[in-house]
């Protein structure tokens, strides 16, 4: 068994199909969803892990594209530009690894980088831009 961990990106006409049911029962992956941000008429976000053979990956992310959705696989380069982090915690709620925690004595946003899957679900949600994906 292969494994892939990947941020699937659907359009908003997509939200709402069955797609995850689709690559269980027709590519007999195995799928285990790390973090979903999904919300009806937006821009859906799921970032997963896929197992199965190589065959069946390599055909189940064929299907992903064809239908629309941006496939990607995770980056490792995510970076806290801490002059511009402001420590209001918004990015904390939403890294499904704890990569961004609040120090209780200082009360300070810390982010851990060992922890980061690069999901970059804390990117946009930073409203003060820190939080930044290093090309
Ligand atoms: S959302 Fe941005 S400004 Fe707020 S704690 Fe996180 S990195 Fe800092
Ligand atoms: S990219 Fe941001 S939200 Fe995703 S794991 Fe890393 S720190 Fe957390």
């Amino acid at each position: 068994m292969e494994k892939r961990r990947l941020v699937l990106t659907f359009p908003a006409s997509l939200v709402g199909e069955p797609i995850t049911y689709k690559l269980v029962k027709d590519y007999d992956i195995v799928l285990n969803i790390l973090k979903a941000q999904v919300t009806p008429e937006e821009e859906g976000k799921l970032v997963v892990d896929l197992q199965g053979t190589e065959s069946n990956l390599k055909n189940a992310i064929t299907y992903l594209k064809n239908l629309g959705v941006t496939v990607q696989p995770l980056k490792k380069d995510v970076r806290m530009n801490k002059d511009k982090c402001t420590h209001c915690t918004v990015c904390v709620t939403v890294c499904p690894t704890k990569a961004l925690t609040v120090d209780r004595k200082t009360m300070n946003v810390q982010f851990i980088p060992e922890k980061c899957i690069a999901c970059e679900l804390c990117i946009p949600a930073c409203p003060y831009n820190a939080m930044e994906i290093l090309i």
